[in-house]
């Protein structure tokens, strides 16, 4: 289930030109409603997309003014209740709500890497589409040939 801003919370990140959830959200689904014509609530972000959104909660846990939120699965979060973090820089508190009122909360330490330092591939050979071609064990080998040209960058 998707996320969804606070506009009394969101600040718009203070009119930066990418904030803080279009900049990490993996499926690019944040956007910005400069003017309001999207949502009728001006500098404010909102999920343009919502049925493609993964919940990973990147988003929310980025967002400086916790002001985006998740409608989560009845089943596994039920109407009236909550799972809302809030980081620091070395850790980070789960807010855990139910919907009788109760409220528990769980501190985790987090890794304190510098945002944007990390090199995944640090040390690994470059992918090659040959290799991941040939490799025998892919599901869709042999299945569908295809035109595997289509999936190499021209
Ligand atoms: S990160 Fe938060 S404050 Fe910034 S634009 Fe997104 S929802 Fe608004
Ligand atoms: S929860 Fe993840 S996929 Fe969904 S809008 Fe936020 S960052 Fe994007």
């Amino acid at each position: 289930m998707p996320t969804y801003v606070r506009t009394d919370k969101c600040d718009g990140c203070k009119g930066q030109d990418k904030t803080a959830c279009m900049y990490i959200c993996p499926h690019d689904l944040m956007k910005l409603d400069k003017d309001g014509s999207f949502t009728g609530h001006a500098m404010k972000a909102f999920n343009q997309e919502p049925d493609q959104c993964w919940e990973c909660y990147s988003c929310v846990k980025i967002c400086p003014q916790q002001a985006i939120e998740c409608r989560h699965y009845a089943d596994v979060v039920p109407l009236g209740a909550s799972v809302q973090p809030l980081r620091g820089s070395d850790s980070i508190m789960w807010t855990i709500k139910f919907r009788n009122g109760n409220m528990k909360r769980f501190k985790f330490p987090i890794r304190t890497t510098p945002e944007g330092s990390i090199q995944p591939y640090a040390n690994k050979p470059e992918a090659s589409l040959d290799e991941i071609t040939d490799h025998s064990t892919l599901f869709t080998k042999g299945t569908h040939a295809g035109d595997m040209s289509q999936f190499a960058a021209s």
